[in-house]
């Protein structure tokens, strides 16, 4: 996309991300920032390519630099070339830094006018969309002002199918319109939504597919992030759970089923998160990670210390080592169900037999104690006192219906969403 980017020293300070030293002809421009527009899903952000294309002008340099570990603000001035009494006059101009909060790594960059040994501005980058510019108005004075980038946000529907699992799904179906970490991200936020319905690290099988509706928000060079997914559905073996975002009056969102059940439920379908559980071992339905003699459980290849959380509010009834589990929790939930987590490293502070649990609480760090091969956890759910499949044990829990006043604006909002998620491409 060619633009004419009223911000190109915006856009310079930005593209300082990264490089060490760097100096380019540029010209002044000043004007402020555009609002925020929705823009094309195919549309290029790359702030590199316009950085290439829109120098033209007249002997300004700029120079950007970062600054070092251990290095002071004035440090990073001086070694720039800036006098030390100019450097403390830039610093107190600039009234939004915090000189005990510039991370290592912060960009900075210096415009010198043609011929002049002292720069007429300089750009602090405090993140990816605030630069504190701090400009000189004459010999000896400097003045402060914050500048916020814009970030465009758009509405994108993709339609993915699972070959192995859900990272490689959204890196085929999302590599046109998301960077990897962004594709992540969706795939982190897809598991957040499903994590009472579905373990996603288990359960997809191939040929399984899905749809999400989301939110991207594109920020200052190039920065892709993902906002809120407005609808999704998964087609598991044959069978469909759509999730819909819904508001209600008192501002609070919640995912939704189909049926209007909330996609909330007492019981958390996997003991780690998903974005926690390893990228090498765990995706896959079969890991090999930590099989022993008369095994009945799930294993979770994660790295030593992942928290491990209680997947339901309940009681602790065993917390200590038992032969092969290692270090190993046992708590009772409602209805008879007790959960079983082994190969602890260590309990949570506080975990001992009688304490109350609430769902999603640390209770212990992966590791591999008593029969373990390699750092992972090991799950068990057991009804009466013998195993069953998690996924049969933990189902006839579902969430609870949408409140009744609500019922109407869901159907609505429900309708649209899902037609806007049937639209998917991909
Ligand atoms: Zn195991």
């Amino acid at each position: 996309m060619k633009r004419p980017s009223p911000r190109v020293w915006s856009t310079a300070a930005i593209v300082a991300l990264g490089v060490v030293v760097f100096c380019v002809i540029w010209p002044r421009r000043s004007s402020p920032a555009p609002s925020a527009a929705p823009v094309r899903p195919d549309s290029d952000a790359s702030a590199g390519t316009r950085l290439a294309t829109n120098g033209n002008d007249s002997g300004w340099t700029v120079r950007a630099d970062t600054l070092h570990a251990g290095e002071t603000l004035a440090g990073l001035l001086e070694r720039a070339g800036v006098r030390g009494s100019d450097a403390g006059k830039i610093l107190t101009a600039a009234t939004q830094l915090d000189p005990r909060r510039t991370p290592a790594g912060m960009p900075v960059a210096l415009r010198t006018a043609p011929g002049d040994s002292t720069p007429s501005e300089v750009v602090f980058q405090l993140a990816v969309d605030r630069l504190i510019h701090v400009r000189r108005l004459g010999d000896s004075a400097w003045t402060g002002t914050e500048e916020r980038l814009p970030w465009r946000t758009d509405t994108i529907a993709l339609h993915g199918v699972i070959a192995s699992n859900l990272y490689a799904a959204l890196d085929d179906s999302a590599a046109t319109v998301l960077p990897k970490g962004a594709r992540s991200e969706l795939a982190w936020s897809l598991a957040d939504i499903y994590e009472y319905r579905v373990d996603m690290s288990r359960e997809l099988q191939p040929g399984d597919a899905f749809r999400v509706l989301f939110e991207r928000s594109q920020g200052p060079g190039g920065v892709v992030r993902i906002g809120n997914i407005l609808a999704a559905r998964f087609e598991l073996s044959g069978s469909e759970t759509d999730a819909v975002r819904f508001t209600n009056a008192s501002g609070r969102s919640e995912y939704f089923d189909q049926q209007g059940r909330s996609m909330r439920a007492a019981f958390l379908r996997a003991p780690l998160e998903f974005r926690r559980i390893s990228s090498t071992f765990g995706r896959r339905l079969h890991p090999i990670l930590g099989i022993w003699r008369n095994h009945t459980g799930t294993d979770y290849a994660a790295n030593e210390g992942t928290p491990v959380r209680a997947i339901g509010d309940g009681t602790v009834i065993f917390a200590g080592r038992r032969g092969g589990y290692g270090n190993m929790i046992d708590i009772r939930h409602r209805n008879g169900i007790v959960s079983r987590y082994g190969h602890m490293r260590g309990f949570a502070r506080g975990i001992r037999p009688g304490r109350e649990v609430t769902i999603g609480q640390t209770i212990g760090y992966v590791g591999m104690t008593g029969l373990a091969t390699g750092p992972h956890l090991h799950f068990e759910i057991l009804i009466d006192g013998r195993q069953r499949d998690p996924r049969t044990a933990l189902k006839r829990d579902s969430g609870l219906p949408i409140a009744a006043a609500d019922v109407s604006r869901f159907d609505a909002m429900r309708d649209t969403l899902l037609a806007k998620l049937s639209g998917a491409v991909g």
